[in-house]
């Protein structure tokens, strides 16, 4: 059996075989279809197995020294390493590594830096940001007086002179950047001129892009930002978490508000395994893997436009492509279902200004941070962009059965957790 599942695998098939078999089944769908998910990844055997540690079992409410529980000596020296590895990774002057999501993340920057009734300005939804950033279905939009920008209609890029007048219009709390499918970097250095003209705090959720951070591919906001929350998830490529950084002036608040303000005991698996990832992030092995998943988004990005869809934003500089596919007459979700028969994982995504409702929607996300991971460089990204092309101009199952058995052969040259 694979070492990859732990010696206890054997184990867990002998008391839970239909658990099991969904692990089993799973490992196999990862390893044999095409992961173009922007937001997921493959992370490394070490973060998993430390997941899958006696960790687990403690409680360790509190902070590393300051416990409401005994027997922490041997978790604090992890939560300690994370914390000191993240700081020296960004350069940060805080960091709090116990947020169990980037959700969670997110509502402890609001517990730390806001009531509830106060204004936020956040980019909108249908523009590329995220649930938490004042969704109507979320806490965020129903606790907060929620204002938004979004991208220019000419570039689809962020309109600053319309985040700049919002601003100054609405005299917000909290000024938040940061998006799920924005492909383009953000000028910090303008966010915070306008944070300091009109004394609002600079909140950056860097979930989706905080890797290439980590490795050293695209500016960071850290210097600019008062907070930074994040995923660990994500092109980071650690455990599934959150994580928060601040300055030092910050930094008593946002512990307050993670523990107790909004959690309980932290996850302290999870915590180690931020650990663990952060020290692979500071490799050069690392750096040069962060500057691929930008090659390959851009030569995805690219090969897609070559099979005649358009990338939004006029293409990408960072994991991810947004491309408007009307072009196909094809909806997102159409394209999403058949390229899911042929084996490719995507999203269907709304496109700026998207004439079509966003459980339909006129785009498709697609990210290079698990392909990357498996080693496939710009000919295989080409290859991808022919086989979603092809995928998505056919309703025949038996085509898409054989683009599946070309996404087969594909992955098979590029294998992941093998034993
Ligand atoms: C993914 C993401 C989150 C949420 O992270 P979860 O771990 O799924 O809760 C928050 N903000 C942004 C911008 C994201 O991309």
């Amino acid at each position: 059996m694979s070492t990859f599942y732990g010696p206890d695998f054997e184990a867990l098939t002998a008391q839970d075989p239909e658990i099991a078999a969904v692990l089993l089944s799973e490992l196999k769908r990862q390893q044999t279809n095409l992961q173009l998910i922007a937001s997921e990844n493959f992370t490394s055997p070490a973060v998993l197995a430390t997941m899958g540690s006696t960790l687990s079992n403690k409680y360790a409410e509190g902070y590393p020294g300051k416990r409401y529980y005994g027997g922490c000596e041997e978790v604090d020296k992890a939560e300690s390493l994370a914390i000191e590895r993240a700081k020296s990774l960004f350069g940060a002057e805080h960091a709090n590594v116990q947020p169990h999501s980037g959700a969670s993340a997110n509502i402890a920057v609001y517990q730390a830096f806001t009531k509830p009734g106060d204004t936020i300005l956040a980019m909108s939804l249908p523009h590329g940001g995220h649930l938490t950033h004042g969704s109507a279905v979320n806490f965020s939009g129903k606790w907060f007086n929620v204002e938004s920008y979004g991208v220019r209609a000419d570039n689809e890029l962020i309109d600053y002179d319309e985040l700049r007048e919002k601003a100054v219009a609405t005299k917000p709390k909290m000024i938040c950047s940061g998006a799920t499918a924005y492909p383009s970097l953000i000028d910090f250095e303008k966010i915070r001129a306008i944070c300091d003209e009109v004394g609002a705090i600079m909140w950056v959720d860097a979930a989706h892009f905080i890797g290439l951070v980590a490795g050293k591919a695209i500016p960071s906001p850290v210097p600019y930002a008062d907070v930074v929350s994040f995923t660990t998830h994500k092109v980071l490529r650690g455990p599934r978490g959150g994580m928060i950084l601040a300055k030092a002036e910050h930094g008593a608040a946002i512990d307050k508000a993670v523990f107790p303000g909004i959690q309980g005991g932290p996850i302290m698996s999870a915590v180690a395994g931020k650990a663990v990832a952060l020290a692979e992030c500071a490799t050069l092995g690392y750096q040069k893997y962060a500057k691929d998943v930008i090659v390959n988004a851009q030569a995805l990005a690219a090969s897609l436009e070559a099979e005649g869809m358009r990338a939004v934003s006029g293409g990408t500089q960072t994991h991810l492509a947004l491309m408007d596919i009307r072009s196909t007459g094809v909806t997102g979700k159409v394209a999403d279902e058949r390229c899911g028969q042929a084996g490719i994982v995507m999203n269907k995504n709304s496109i700026p200004n998207d004439p079509e409702k966003p459980g339909i929607t006129s785009g498709i996300r697609v990210g290079t941070p698990a392909t990357t991971t498996q080693g496939m460089g710009v000919p295989e990204m080409k290859q991808i962009a022919t086989l979603i092309s092809r995928a998505i101009a056919s309703d025949e199952p038996s085509v898409h059965a054989q683009i599946k058995t070309e996404v087969h052969a594909l992955t098979a040259r590029f294998p992941i957790y093998q034993a």
